[in-house]
């Protein structure tokens, strides 16, 4: 039985698997090796997950969700038509998939997997994570940092010799930065800094946001399709901004027709809080390291450093261009695979050691007299201590007879315990006595997945174990159970058909991005194809499918390629009237 890498990522997902000596990125269904991480509920409760379900973020925005691993942990619910689900349901979803796909494509079960998460994960998200495989059905053997996991395959792969390096991993929602000391066969991850709410996502919204501001629109009143193909529009044009000068976005609202000419200049102008943020993460990476030895070289991983604007930015901030890595996109998969390779004692990769370390310092919040109201974080794992990571601190009473000691347990880098994530807490009974004579002893282990078990002891001999962290993502076995029968029963788009499936909902999407002659030509393709695909005769879905496919490709292009999107008052004069 194999044991899978997933990048669980905010935009797309990918599986990798460990064999013949290599890491091997697991294609889907429709032979890519990127699943769009976005779920859609179909009206006879059937569930799309990837490429298809994003074409209905346009079509059905009602019923389709995406990047909703930035709810990840929270209480957050997200409506799909009729159904609600919990963001680690959906992530369960995507797993779910990738794991029909691996299966498939392996002709084994699969059963194990190890997962990324981006560094800066909080200790709730990394639990959901967990809890988000549990659903699927799956064993989690390990969570990974994504940087760890990009930095394995970066120096697996280059064999570069001993150096120090950063590592830059821009996505659609999240910015990790981490430096790394390579050393022979050891690895060592040595600062993590990251911002798990920073990403290509936040420059769409900025494109989007200038968009309504230059022509009186406000976003929040467009409806949700058309605010769906402004983004998607929004996204298009930023990333062909890489390789011609200037591109146009333009929506049709009634009978008026807004449009925006998007320049490099213009979209740095755009970034440049974003790339604010970055460098602010980029400066703390570079004060959290313990050495201060030169960094060797920079390599920029993620979707989003694939921006022309982001390069420059960096190389006015590093005095030279950084190198963007080989796969920008399938690097952070590589590196999982490579350690679910390592997780199967494969025995080329044995000599292959990586170390991590925890991205947040940990600790209790203590008063430091009787009466004291605002309490600080004394730290018991400071950032950036190697995994695992175990530290024991003893606390005394502040008052006579006081019988019990509370502890509240936070993360975060805040002085006061009030600016910090609070994770949960403990509370031990001691025995009476003045103060400052009673005391409980608690000790912090950060595990290797980057989750924290914390205990306390007091003089009394009272003892408690805890975590009680977030109630709802630690289920009992009971709503466990019942969750996983859930998501069970949630049947996925049959295998095979969904080549097909996404042919109809691209088709659905253009209707609803043009007007005029394209939109007709649109809905008789849509009409057609739907009328094949109800037909159970394979050989003419088979023949109509490229048929279809070549003109919605065609129709693909015109609309992309002609600045005013729909063709309105060039060549519709009907529409005009
Ligand atoms: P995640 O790890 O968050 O799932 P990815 O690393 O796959 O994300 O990156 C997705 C982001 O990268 C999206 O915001 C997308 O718009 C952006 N992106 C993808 N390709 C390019 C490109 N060539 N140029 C600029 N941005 C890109
Ligand atoms: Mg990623």
């Amino acid at each position: 039985m194999a044991i899978i890498g997933i990048d669980l990522g905010t935009t797309n997902s990918l599986a990798c698997v460990y064999r013949n000596g290599r890491a091997e990125l697991i294609p889907n269904e429709l032979g890519d090796f990127k699943t769009s991480s976005a779920v859609s509920v179909l009206e006879d409760g059937t569930v799309l997950v990837g490429a298809a379900a994003k074409e209905r973020l346009v079509s059905h925005p009602e019923s389709t969700a995406a990047s909703f691993k930035i709810w990840m942990g929270t209480e957050k619910r997200l409506n799909l038509g009729i159904r609600q689900f919990k963001p680690e349901e959906l992530s369960a979803l995507v797993l779910r998939q990738l794991l029909e796909d691996s299966t498939r494509y392996l002709g084994e079960p699969v059963e194990e997997a190890v997962i990324s998460v981006p560094a800066y994960f909080n200790d709730d998200q990394r639990c959901a994570t967990k809890l988000a495989a549990q659903l699927a059905g799956l064993t989690v053997r390990r969570l990974i940092n994504e940087p760890s996991a990009a930095a394995l395959y970066h120096r697996y792969s280059t064999q570069s010799g001993d150096s120090q390096m950063m590592i830059v991993d821009f996505g659609g929602g999240t910015l990790d930065v981490s430096i790394v000391d390579c050393f022979e066969n050891i690895i060592e991850i040595t600062a993590i800094v990251g911002d798990n709410r920073l990403g290509g996502n936040d420059i769409d919204h900025a494109i989007v946001a200038h968009f309504c501001k230059e022509n009186g629109l406000v976003e929040e009143r467009l409806a949700p399709s058309l605010r769906a193909s402004l983004y998607r529009q929004a996204e298009t044009a930023k990333i062909a901004l890489s390789d011609v000068q200037e591109t146009v976005i333009t929506i049709q609202q009634e009978n008026t027709q807004y449009s925006l000419v998007l320049t490099n200049a213009l979209l740095r102008q755009l970034c440049e809080p974003v790339f604010q943020k970055v460098r602010a993460v980029i400066t703390r990476a570079m004060k959290d390291r313990e050495r201060t030895s030169r960094i060797h070289d920079v390599v920029l991983v993620g979707g989003s450093s694939g921006l022309t604007v982001f390069g420059d930015f960096l190389e006015e901030l590093f005095g030279r261009r950084p190198h963007v890595a080989q796969k920008p996109d399938e690097i952070v998969a590589l590196g999982v695979g490579l350690c679910a390779g390592i997780k199967e004692r494969a025995e080329d990769l044995q000599d292959l050691v990586m170390t991590d370390v925890c991205p947040f310092s940990l600790g209790v919040a203590t008063y430091s007299y009787a009466g004291d109201k605002t309490p600080h974080m004394a730290v018991l794992i400071p950032r950036s201590s190697m995994l695992p990571a175990s530290h024991q601190e003893c606390f005394y009473t502040l008052h006579n007879h006081q019988n019990r000691l509370r502890f509240e347990i936070y993360q975060g880098e805040g002085y006061f315990a009030s600016e910090n994530l609070k994770l949960g807490e403990l509370e031990v009974q001691v025995p009476p006595g003045l103060a400052g004579e009673q005391s409980a002893l608690v000790t912090f282990t950060y595990d290797i997945d980057g989750i924290l078990h914390v205990s306390a002891k007091s003089s009394g001999g009272d003892y408690r174990d805890t975590l009680l962290l977030n109630p709802n993502l630690h289920l009992s076995e009971e709503g466990q159970a019942e969750a996983m029968e859930r998501i069970r029963q949630i049947q996925l788009a049959a295998q095979g058909s969904q080549k097909e499936q996404l042919l109809l909902e691209r088709g659905l999407r253009l209707y609803e991005q043009t007007i005029g002659q394209r939109r007709k030509l649109a809905a008789e393709l849509v009409g057609y194809w739907k009328q094949i695909m109800e037909q159970n005769d394979l050989i003419e879905r088979e023949r109509n499918y490229e048929w279809v496919k070549e003109r919605l490709d065609l129709l693909e292009a015109q609309t992309e390629m002609d600045p005013l999107a729909c063709g309105f008052w060039r060549d519709e004069p009907e529409v005009d009237e």
